[in-house]
């Protein structure tokens, strides 16, 4: 018995004189990894534009089904984001996100980025359904926050953004038709054999 003590004794004493991991958290932050995925940031171009398209393809890849997107079209005297459509509606929410960054990868136009904030407590659930206003990049230094008009002294200033002015939610449907499908396949394994949808 009197040995025992002494092993675990032992161990205790040395680490007393290990490096401490320990961090006086709020007053001491460690900084996070630089890929560490925290909450979300929807971009803008330079001039103020919003990246988003409003394609709802990072809706359809959340497997926490925490990512509601309703697209509206872009008009030429009202326009929000470089493609036909953006986002009216855009929303995360932080009491279902599991952080996994499946929504990024699933993003078009790099739109959806993870930032390495992870400090998301709010004093209600209702608070952690953060809207777009609350996602948005800040409008740039020097530039307009939109509606932008499409043309500028006459020209189509839309047109500098060359094809990816023309992303919308069509140019994006091979994407959908590949996620369509794997939900298929899925929902055949849930199925007992003798029910699966044959192909
Ligand atoms: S990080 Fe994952 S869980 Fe969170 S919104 Fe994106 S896809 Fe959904
Ligand atoms: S996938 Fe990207 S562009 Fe499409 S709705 Fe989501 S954030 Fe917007």
């Amino acid at each position: 018995m009197t040995p025992e003590i002494f092993k675990g004794l032992s161990i205790t004493f040395r680490s007393m004189f290990r490096k401490k991991n320990t961090v006086q958290y709020p007053e001491e932050r460690k900084p996070t990894s630089p890929r560490f995925h925290g909450r979300h940031l929807l971009n803008r171009y330079d001039d103020g534009l919003e990246r988003c398209i409003g394609c709802e393809l990072c809706a359809y890849a959340c497997p926490a089904d925490a990512i509601y997107v309703q697209g509206a079209d872009n008009t030429p005297d009202e326009r929000y984001s470089v493609g036909e459509r953006y986002a009216a509606i855009y929303q995360i929410n932080y009491n279902r996100c599991i952080f996994c960054g499946l929504c990024i990868e699933a993003c078009p136009t790099r739109a959806l980025t993870m930032t390495n904030e992870y400090e998301l407590s709010e004093p209600t659930r209702a608070d952690l359904v953060y809207d777009k206003q609350r996602l948005l990049a800040p409008v740039p230094a020097g530039a307009k926050a939109p509606p932008h008009v499409d043309a500028v002294d006459g020209q189509p200033s839309i047109a500098r953004y060359g094809p990816q002015a023309s992303l919308s939610q069509e140019s994006v449907e091979p994407v959908w038709a590949l996620l369509r499908e794997a939900e298929s396949r899925e929902a055949d394994r849930d199925l007992p054999a003798d029910e699966a949808v044959p192909r």
